[in-house]
């Protein structure tokens, strides 16, 4: 028994050095990333559906790889977090933002307000409001020009709740993304400090497809409209969707039917 659990032993551990060794890679890649600015980021514009104007921007993050091209963050945003480079990642974004929506206005281009999707880690960076602060000042801009996108499982951590508070009472715009997706009970809405909700795009597409996706999404915009909450519908991509959701009460919308997410350069022409 006793070599058995040395060769147990034995195999966990050159497992996990294996492991860590990718692990250690990974993330080495990831820093010079980060070093390089290999990084850049998109705006996915947000319409009014019924005025046809632009109400804000998503920001999302690619990774331009010096060979391989651009990479979309699903390939790469687990491994930040695995790698511990979240926290460095979104406190890039956050700067990056801030800077180009600094650029735009001395280009004389009316501000959108743009959202930044915020992984749950984040909200344990030390003196995050102070160097959040720091960051507005240096490129003079309001509170109420961002906004943070959590996920339903960062909104339910009731230890984020007085930061959350802090970020809307500042006048920072606080939503949930891909709302609808993981918890189904809606009484913990009643709890959230946050203003708005973006319903996912799984309830999107079963517009005019299953009954039980449109009976979800009049329900959000029920719920929303009664407890007060912003509310815009993401993941469109036809007509019929969009119809709907402007029938619906629901005429804020994200998605491939209007824009994709397009470089900053792109977003200048499209505001001026
Ligand atoms: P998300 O925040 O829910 O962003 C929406 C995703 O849906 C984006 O994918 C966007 O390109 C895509 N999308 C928008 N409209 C449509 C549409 O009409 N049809 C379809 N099929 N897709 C549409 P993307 O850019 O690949 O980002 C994927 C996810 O990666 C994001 O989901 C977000 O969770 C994460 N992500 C992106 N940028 C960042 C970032 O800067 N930081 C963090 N922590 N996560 C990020
Ligand atoms: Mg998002
Ligand atoms: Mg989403
Ligand atoms: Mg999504």
């Amino acid at each position: 028994a006793k070599q058995r659990e040395e060769r147990n032993y034995f195999l966990f551990d050159s497992d996990l050095r294996e492991r860590l060794q990718h692990k250690r890679l990974i993330s080495k890649y990831l820093h010079s990333a980060l070093e390089r600015e290999e990084f850049v980021l998109y705006y996915q514009p947000q319409v009014n559906a019924v005025t046809g104007e632009l109400i804000g921007l998503e920001a999302l993050i690619r990774w331009n790889h010096p060979e391989k091209g651009l990479i979309g963050p699903g390939t790469f945003i687990a491994a930040v977090e695995e790698a511990g480079l979240m926290i460095q990642l979104t406190d890039w974004v956050l700067r990056e933002v801030c800077r180009q929506l600094c650029e735009w206005r001395q280009d004389g281009m009316k501000l959108l307000r743009t959202s930044i999707n915020i992984s749950n880690s984040w909200f344990y960076n030390r003196n995050l409001m102070e160097n959040l602060f720091d960051i507005l000042q240096e490129y003079q801009l309001e509170t109420d020009v961002l906004e943070f996108e959590i996920t339903e499982s960062t909104a339910l951590l009731e230890e984020h709740y007085p930061l959350l508070q802090q970020m809307r009472d500042c006048g920072i715009v606080v939503s949930i993304d891909d709302f609808g997706t993981k918890y189904s009970s809606l009484n913990y809405l009643k709890h959230f400090p946050v203003n708005k909700i973006k319903i996912d795009r799984t309830f999107i597409t079963g517009i005019g497809i299953s009954s039980i996706d449109e009976t979800i999404i009049e329900s959000i915009v029920f719920v929303a409209s009664q407890l007060g909450y912003d509310l815009i519908a993401e993941g469109v991509e036809t007509a019929a969707q969009a119809e709907f959701l402007v029938r619906h009460d629901c005429p804020y919308i994200q998605g491939f039917l209007f824009f994709p997410p397009l470089p900053a350069a792109e977003i200048r022409r499209l505001a001026s």
